[in-house]
């Protein structure tokens, strides 16, 4: 174990020279890693759409688990404290040919206002159209590269535009991600999400939610949307591990309900997730 703070990389990494590499952060509640094997199962698609080596899924795992083991050394986690840990995997130092690894892990901060009193969120145009992993896969839309300047250029913006977050929209005016997290909308009893077809990332916690929702009876399904859907949605969430599920309560300014209840209920469910 390394203290994070000390010198480690190589000032000619590509991660540092180039944002060439891939990342995934995962929330750690009871002191076990949440929606372990989907962060693995994403890892590993988004090195391969980088042409990075095969992460080996059993070295990552155990490396995770030590320093979830680390970071409760006091039992804080197991006694209900929240973390994340964060797995990097960059190309390397340049000409050197061999990639650089490493896990990461802290305690999170606090995120009950944003769980409960929820989110303001602004639509912002990425610029792409909806069907850019299909046409221009060399972009890696979908892909959780290190290259996040735009994710938080964004994040700036909307605190310009007196908002929390951001929801981007294809240039087709399609509904997509936020710069951190999955849209998910209830309508009635059914929930909804931007499909995988549209070059976002494959969401760990919409996944788990989904599963809750379907074992209390709810249907689930991907689909197109446009900002008009989701006005018309009865409720709404932009959903990412260690943030959790945030309702969305204003959209471009103009106030948005909040379901508290089943907001509350995929937040307790997410918490006492245990794999
Ligand atoms: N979309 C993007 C662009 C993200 O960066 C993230 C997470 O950081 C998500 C969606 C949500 O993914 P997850 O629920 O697996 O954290």
């Amino acid at each position: 174990m390394q203290d994070p703070s000390a010198p480690h990389l190589n000032v000619l990494d590509l991660a540092a020279t180039r944002g060439d590499g891939v990342f995934e952060t995962i929330s750690v509640g009871g002191a076990a890693p949440q929606a372990l094997e989907h962060h693995l199962r994403r890892f590993a698609a988004s090195a391969a759409m980088l042409d990075l080596p095969a992460p080996d899924s059993a070295t990552w795992r155990q490396a995770i688990r030590m320093v979830i083991a680390h970071l409760d050394s006091t039992s804080a986690l197991t006694n209900g404290a929240e973390a994340w840990v964060k797995t990097v995997l960059t190309r390397g130092i340049e000409g050197d040919g061999r990639p650089t690894g490493w896990v990461y892990g802290t305690l999170s901060g606090d995120f009950s206002s944003e769980r409960t009193t929820g989110i303001r969120v602004v639509t912002l145009d990425r610029g792409f159209r909806h069907d850019v992993a299909a046409t221009s896969p060399w972009l890696l839309a979908g892909a959780k590269t290190l290259s996040y300047a735009v994710n938080r250029a964004v994040a700036r913006e909307a605190t310009r535009r007196d908002a929390d977050d951001v929801l981007f929209v294809s240039s087709d005016g399609i509904l997509l991600e936020g710069p951190t997290s999955t849209l998910i909308t209830r309508t009635g009893d059914r929930l909804c999400t931007p499909g995988p077809d549209l070059g976002i990332l494959d969401g760990t916690t919409q996944a788990s939610i989904f599963r809750f929702a379907e074992s209390r009876g709810m249907s689930t399904l991907s689909a197109h949307l446009s900002v008009d859907d989701l006005a018309a949605s009865d409720a709404a969430w932009l959903v990412s591990s260690v943030r959790l599920a945030a309702p969305i309560r204003a959209i471009d300014g103009i106030p948005f309900a909040v379901d508290t209840d089943f907001s509350a209920a995929m937040n307790a469910f997410l918490l006492a997730q245990r794999e």
